[in-house]
């Protein structure tokens, strides 16, 4: 859950709004920051999720609001383990993480005998989104 800045600091895991174009709004993008020379980066797990949605927002965007957390799942744990009011140890993370993944098998499970092709592709993404675990690491 920790990462070491350039500085040599810790940096730690935030949810932070993103501004693109000026316009647009993107909360709850979880972020390392340090405290001692305040650079921040966005989390690699996200990255491919956040550019992406910038990809589709295209060069001239309107105004507008997003929750990062509605579209990927590790801004939706960080929400749920809210990470900003207490730091979350490791181990309630990675409980966390358990609870969603055992989630969206019975959905998953659930799609496939319904046959639901769209369900069962999205629920894909989800499990992958949250089967990189690097995090932990
Ligand atoms: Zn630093």
């Amino acid at each position: 859950m920790r990462k070491t800045c350039h500085c040599g600091e810790m940096m730690t895991m935030k949810l932070r709004t993103v501004i693109y174009s000026g316009k647009v709004e993107i909360d709850n993008v979880p972020i390392f920051s340090c405290a001692a020379c305040s650079r921040s980066e966005v989390i690699p797990e996200v990255k491919p999720d956040l550019t992406g949605l910038i990809a589709r927002l295209g060069a001239e965007p309107d105004k507008q609001t997003f929750l990062f957390n509605e579209c990927n799942e590790w801004a939706d744990l960080l929400v749920e383990a809210k990470v900003n009011k207490k730091p979350p140890e490791p181990q309630d993370v990675e409980a966390l993480i358990q609870q969603r993944i055992n989630t969206l098998l019975d959905l998953y499970l659930l799609a496939q005998t319904l046959g639901d092709e769209a369900w069962i592709t999205e629920l894909n993404k989800r499990l992958q989104q949250l089967s990189k675990r690097s995090l932990l690491a």
